[in-house]
């Protein structure tokens, strides 16, 4: 690969992480994509796709499970749940106490051997709430 190439690539990466990293709340891919493209115009779908695989991969970031069909992205590696608002989307944290799979009862969980658990929970955000509520008044 081209020494400028390589740069370009490098600097895309870090462009996209920081992105990641800013917009907080659990970025979708096409999120990340339009704060990339404010930094770096030139920057395609795919390569914001591309990277954030790699990202994933690296542990730098973590993919959110079990949210739906499109998947956010979350620069807070640690072990954590989230709740996801059936309106907007959007998905954020819950500090809840983890489940410790040790202590699970084996019939609970039909003999399964447990790897790991992810807990989504399904709620309405705040904002939403408030729009519902003076949608319902008006
Ligand atoms: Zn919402
Ligand atoms: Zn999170």
């Amino acid at each position: 690969m081209l020494e400028v190439e390589l740069r370009r690539n490098t600097r895309q990466k870090r462009v996209i992480l920081q992105s990641v990293e800013q917009l907080g709340c659990h970025p979708t891919a096409i999120q990340i994509f339009s704060a990339v493209r404010k930094v770096l115009p030139r920057t395609s779908l795919s390569t914001v796709y591309r990277n954030l695989g790699i990202l994933v991969d690296q542990g730098k970031i973590k993919a959110v499970k079990g949210t739906g069909t499109e998947i956010h992205y979350d620069h807070n590696t640690g072990e954590h749940n989230h709740i996801k608002c059936k309106v907007c989307g959007r998905v954020c944290d819950v500090n809840i106490e983890p489940v410790d799979i040790d202590t699970l009862n084996s019939e609970a969980v039909s003999n399964f051997v447990v790897l790991e658990v992810c807990m989504n929970i399904l709620g309405i955000c705040p904002e939403c709430a408030e729009q519902l509520e003076r949608e319902k008044t008006q």
